[in-house]
């Protein structure tokens, strides 16, 4: 199977096996391009992949940052992406004359973690993925949550601070957990402490006229640089607000995190432990474990591989509540 993430910044897709290992890669950037623009980067990146790969390719899976029919496999609104009312499953499917699959990439990510990974047994579970937004997925009873309309999940959207800043793309809300939390604002206070701070890990790239992005605080954080661990720290920690919100309405058995920001790891997590231990209710607080996602940044790719092997073999692969 070909499985595709495609995210905010990028398209990942790899070629995975029937027991989710990940055999080759590629990838490659997405910026301003128009809807057409977008679909075209991605099937390259599937010919990308199928020409590395001895392994034989039965179906395509597509992860997508939208809201999505999907029964249908049509996108029907993205807030960080210009797909509106697009038929992407028949449109993957013609061009590159596999039987393709499609889901919300947040639901494949708790579908490769609930498959194989941070999720694997878990009867009630809620996912975030942390890059250029905050996407997220609800495991209830072993079934994906999508709501009435499959609209549901949308946990970067939660409010944490009434009177925060604006959201992304198309979100009319501010002070949403995305809007303070994810890897965009990672990268937005990281310039803050870079411009106030010259005299720091952070500063000093800024010097050396280095882009300050998400990967390049996490990779300085991991490096020691005080300055880089602050603000992983506090996004850790808004996060760890976010997650105690899910803790006291869900009671979960597990809340996994993933996308590119959980490069951090534990920088990130132990912060946002911390913060629903200290406010989250009791019993949902002990309950809950708060966990990397098994497959990293990798997990919405390895999930999408999922949906297309299962797509293959049954109606109705990812069963909703
Ligand atoms: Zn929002």
């Amino acid at each position: 199977m070909i499985g595709v993430d495609l995210g905010g910044t990028k398209i990942l897709a790899g070629a995975i096996d029937g027991d989710l290992r990940v055999h080759s890669r590629a990838q490659r950037a997405v910026g301003s391009e128009d809807q057409e623009g977008v679909l075209e980067s991605v099937v390259s990146v599937v010919e990308d992949v199928r020409a590395g790969t001895s392994m034989e390719v039965h179906a395509v899976g597509l992860g997508v940052p939208c809201l999505l029919d999907s029964d249908r496999g049509t996108a029907v609104m993205a807030v960080n992406l210009p797909w509106e009312e697009l038929d992407v499953r028949s449109l993957m499917s013609e061009r590159t004359g596999l039987p393709a699959f499609v889901d919300n990439d947040a639901n494949l990510a708790l579908l490769a973690e609930h498959r194989a990974g941070a999720a694997a047994g878990a009867r009630h579970a809620a996912m975030l993925t942390v890059g250029t937004g905050i996407g997220g997925a609800l495991l209830f009873n072993g079934a994906l949550y999508r709501g009435a309309r499959g609209a549901a999940g949308e946990l970067g959207h939660m409010v944490v601070d009434a009177d925060g800043p604006p959201c992304q793309g198309n979100c009319p809300n501010h002070g949403c957990l995305e809007s303070v939390a994810s890897g965009t604002a990672l990268a937005r206070e990281a310039l803050r402490v870079a411009r106030s701070t010259p005299d720091c890990g952070l500063g000093r790239a800024l010097q050396d006229g280095r882009t300050i992005t998400g990967a390049l605080v996490t990779e300085l954080a991991h490096d020691g640089d005080t300055a880089a661990r602050d603000v992983v720290a506090l996004i850790g920690t808004r996060l760890g607000v976010g997650i105690a919100n899910l803790v006291n309405m869900l009671n979960p058995d597990v809340v996994v995190v993933g996308g590119g920001v959980i490069g951090a790891g534990e920088l990130l997590l132990a912060p946002a432990r911390d913060v629903v231990a200290a406010r989250a209710l009791p019993p949902s607080r002990e309950q809950a474990r708060i966990v990397r996602a098994h497959f990293g940044s990798e997990a919405g790719m390895v999930g999408a591989g999922a949906l297309a092997l299962e797509g293959l073999g049954a109606a109705s692969p990812w069963p909703s509540a």
